[in-house]
């Protein structure tokens, strides 16, 4: 193969892993996220022509996080996936005729969320009473932050349902938070945090739970993994969780057609500034739990549901909102 192909190849790999562990592991990126996913999109696409590439430490082979040192690991029952990205509605077009293969529909129901730019975290429950939290990590090991959960005044020490009962969602840092504290760290010399993101992951992280009571992090729950067997679509699953006591965002919608879709998207593409959090982008789940063995998923994101993501600069504007100049 090309000498110049393999040396851009593991240029790529060595800068997305760096990145990844400056991310993931440090909560202190150095490039910003449009950045790694150029990269990232250059090494599938590489990858995708040279499959002989490949090899074990690629970043596209595994969900990125690793766990801190501190933290006890939890080890996750079921992984924890990530999401694969599209940046148009015409990649959205590809990743549905790929649904319409095994569902023979193409009009599929898909239920649509916003895309919360915090970190993943597990909730697991016995018997009605808030027993783990735990992070993604590289989504079979994460860490154990249950102590620090239990500070979000969003999530509830006890619930409604017997058994073993896990939840899923995202933790995040809602913006007025995020500059109270920042400007709080700019007044003691101490260093800002880059992003939102960045403040929730830090902040989830802390040994001291003290700390994670005083910084108002928040959560929207979005995945049930219970014992109802009622609730067998996702637009069921928000609403047992709702009915269960979590907090759950308000703007996802079930989507009946592709033009819905569409709609859905260019709405929050719209109303993104005026949320109060950041997100990154839109969710497409397929709605109906049954296909979901039978549409499948890869080693690393499931195939029946995309993360739409919004072009990066819209984000930067936002940046401006919050001080003015940057
Ligand atoms: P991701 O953040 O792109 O998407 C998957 C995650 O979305 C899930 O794990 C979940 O936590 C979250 N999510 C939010 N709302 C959701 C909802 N409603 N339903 C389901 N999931 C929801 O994937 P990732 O693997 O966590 O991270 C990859 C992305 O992180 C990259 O695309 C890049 O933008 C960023 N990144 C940046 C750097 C950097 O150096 N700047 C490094 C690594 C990763």
């Amino acid at each position: 193969m090309d000498k110049k192909i393999v040396d851009e190849y593991n240029r790529l790999k060595d800068d997305l892993n760096r990145w990844g562990r400056e991310y993931y592991v440090e909560d202190q990126p150095s490039v910003d996220d449009s950045e790694y996913d150029k990269s990232m999109n250059r090494l599938l696409e590489l990858e995708q022509e040279y499959p002989e590439l490949i090899s074990e430490d690629s970043p596209s082979q595994n969900v990125g996080g690793r766990i801190l040192e501190g933290f006890e690991k939890y080890n996750h029952k079921k992984p924890m996936m990530s999401l694969g990205d599209i940046f148009s509605f015409e990649e959205f077009m590809k990743f549905n005729s790929q649904v319409e293969k095994v569902t023979g529909t193409f009009d599929n129901e898909y239920y649509a969320e916003l895309k919360i730019d915090g970190l993943s975290i597990a909730l697991i429950y016995e018997d009605g009473k808030l027993v783990t939290g735990a992070t993604r990590g590289d989504g079979k090991v994460g860490e154990n932050v249950t102590e620090n959960v239990k500070m979000i005044k969003t999530v509830p020490l006890t619930i409604k349902e017997k058994g073993h009962v896990e939840v899923r969602g995202e933790v995040y840092m809602p913006l007025e938070e995020f500059k109270k504290i920042n400007d709080k760290r700019l007044l003691n010399g101490e260093e800002p945090f880059a992003n939102p993101r960045n403040a929730a992951a830090g902040t989830l992280r802390q040994l001291d739970s003290k700390i994670v009571a005083e910084r108002k992090l928040s959560t929207f729950i979005y995945y049930y993994l219970g014992n109802d067997k009622n609730v067998d679509t996702q637009a069921k699953a928000i609403q047992h969780l709702t009915d269960l006591g979590f907090n759950v965002n308000p703007d996802g919608r079930l989507c009946h057609s592709i033009d819905d879709i569409k709609d859905y998207i260019a709405e929050y593409s719209e109303q993104r500034s005026k949320l109060g959090y950041d997100i990154d982008g839109i969710v497409l789940k397929y709605n109906d739990f049954d296909m979901y063995d039978k549409i499948g998923h890869t080693a690393k994101v499931p195939k029946w549901a995309i993360a739409y993501k919004f072009p990066a600069e819209v984000k930067e504007t936002e940046l401006l909102d919050i001080y003015g100049s940057v």
